[in-house]
């Protein structure tokens, strides 16, 4: 450490000169220099990233552009507030730069905004539907969404017989709808019935494992008949709401909330959406107004947050930029084409899939009638360099051991992998299911099975070439975000 550090200073003889610090240290050294041991662990991150298959259907590769935008003195400033009023002086670049991320905003997903505004402060997904929920409901307020097994968000309301595991359903009341067990779809029917009895003051229509597109008429119908404010939370489906290759939840919620990082493929952030202008007409012709804006933005600033994450905020900014783009439209087309591919090659490959395909960026294999469960099919995936993630399927009892495995195509597809790629991707799963499928047989719980992942020298080998064929694979592909390789 010592040795690096003196480097950077004698390679910097002039500043040290002009300084009347006591101390070496200017700032100014690179990670490498200043901090090794995490430069080593961000590289060995890179490394992983580039030599592995991605995907976990929540995931992408950032823009360079963004990243820089990400890494810059953004991250030093202040500006609690909005722009023109900001408790803290030195805000005018600020301003231009939030203002210039709301207008991208509006623009990616061509709203009038006269109609919609937006608020780009929320730190991540999860604080922007807090930030709804604190904007339009009282505590104790009812809502409901779509249970987390049944591919929900725990931010949705999520609870157990036992226990308020998400925050919202300890300061709200929430009750779950559910998919059906027969079609893998959301049962609208359901939803509609339990509405009427629920009588809940906000509808969310939103989903993290789910391949199918949404009907936002019906939920406007539903929320329509039982007076329900309506939230579509479209965090893994902004993308190609962005792309328009699939139905926009802005046709009718009155409030949409999104991250910005998943297959919108930009800084890690969140905003809120929220109507403005006219809401209705009384009887008497008078013009009742949407009052959505100041409690949204107050929600967000002073209620929850503190001073907004600049460097974030320039990151989507950047990323919104893109997103209006014809590439980034041809990106989303491709990410469907893949995600199309991948799920007819699993077909063919005897996998089961939760609504048996799928019209967006993920599929959810269900593992269950192969004698599998998600737990141990990720385990193996991960030693072999292929990162996706278990989930739980319809009708799953444990989230512990949930029977299904989620696989999205947006991170491979910002590599330039194409829908050929994709199968040749299935191949790879399907090795690795048989490796697990063989693994099963000769285990019992799942502990044993780990073990027996680490210490049988059969299965060490074979995992071994099937590693080293992934990312001999993987690694021919170009990486965006990274400059340096
Ligand atoms: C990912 C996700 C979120 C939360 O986003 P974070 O950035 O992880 O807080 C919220 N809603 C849905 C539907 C999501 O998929």
């Amino acid at each position: 450490m010592r040795r690096v550090i003196l480097k950077a200073v004698e390679g910097r003889p002039l500043l040290r000169l002009t300084t009347s610090r006591s101390y070496a240290w200017t700032g100014q050294e690179s990670l490498a220099e200043d901090d090794p041991e995490m430069w080593q662990l961000i590289s060995q991150e890179k490394r992983r990233q580039m030599e592995g298959l991605e995907l976990i259907a929540s995931e992408n590769f950032c823009s360079r552009a963004a990243l820089e935008a990400l890494g810059s003195c953004l991250n030093n400033k202040y500006s609690e507030g909005y722009p023109g009023q900001r408790y803290y002086g030195g805000t005018e670049v600020i301003d231009k730069i939030e203002l210039l991320c709301q207008k991208r905003a509006l623009e990616a997903f061509r709203l009038d905004k006269e109609l919609w505004g937006v608020n780009v402060q929320p730190y991540s997904g999860s604080p922007a539907n807090f930030a709804v929920y604190t904007a339009v409901l009282a505590p104790h307020d009812r809502i409901m969404g779509l249970d987390l097994p049944d591919g929900g968000h725990l931010t949705h309301g999520f609870m157990t017989e036992t226990k308020r595991v998400s925050a919202t359903s300890v300061y709200f009341e929430s009750m779950p709808y559910k998919i059906h067990s027969q079609t893998g779809l959301i049962d609208y029917e359901k939803l509609h019935e339990s509405a009427k009895l629920f009588k809940p003051k906000l509808i969310i229509a939103g989903t993290s494992a789910y391949s199918r597109l949404i009907d936002y008429k019906r939920f406007r119908e539903i929320c329509d008949d039982v007076k329900a404010l309506f939230l579509a939370d479209m965090a893994h489906i902004s993308g190609l709401v962005a792309g328009g290759v699939i139905p926009s939840p802005f046709d009718y919620a009155d409030l949409v909330t999104t991250t910005t990082h998943k297959t919108l493929r930009g800084a890690r952030s969140g905003m809120a959406f929220f109507r403005k202008g006219v809401r209705s007409v009384d009887k008497s012709g008078k013009q009742i107004m949407y009052d959505l804006e100041t409690k949204v933005n107050q929600a967000v600033f002073p209620a929850l947050q503190g001073g907004p994450h600049n460097h974030a905020i320039g990151g989507v900014a950047v990323a919104l930029k893109q997103a209006a783009t014809q590439e980034f439209k041809a990106y989303q087309q491709q990410v469907l084409k893949n995600a199309k591919a991948m799920s007819k090659s699993l077909i063919e490959n005897g996998f089961n899939l939760v609504s048996g395909g799928t019209d967006n960026h993920l599929v959810l294999v269900d593992l269950r009638p192969r004698g599998l469960d998600g737990a141990r099919v990720e385990t193996v995936c991960n030693k072999v360099s292929i990162t996706a993630n278990k989930n739980t399927c319809p009708g799953d009892k444990s989230a512990m051991n949930p029977g299904g495995l989620r696989l999205g195509a947006a991170a491979l597809t910002s590599r330039g992998f194409m829908e050929s790629d994709f199968e040749k991707v299935v191949d790879f799963i399907a090795e690795a299911t048989a490796i697990a499928t063989e693994v099963k047989t000769k285990t019992n719980k799942l502990k044993d099975f780990k073990a027996f992942l680490e210490t049988d020298e059969d299965v060490i080998a074979k995992m071994a070439q099937l590693k080293k064929a992934i990312n001999e694979f993987a690694i021919r592909f170009p990486m965006p975000g990274f400059s340096d390789h």
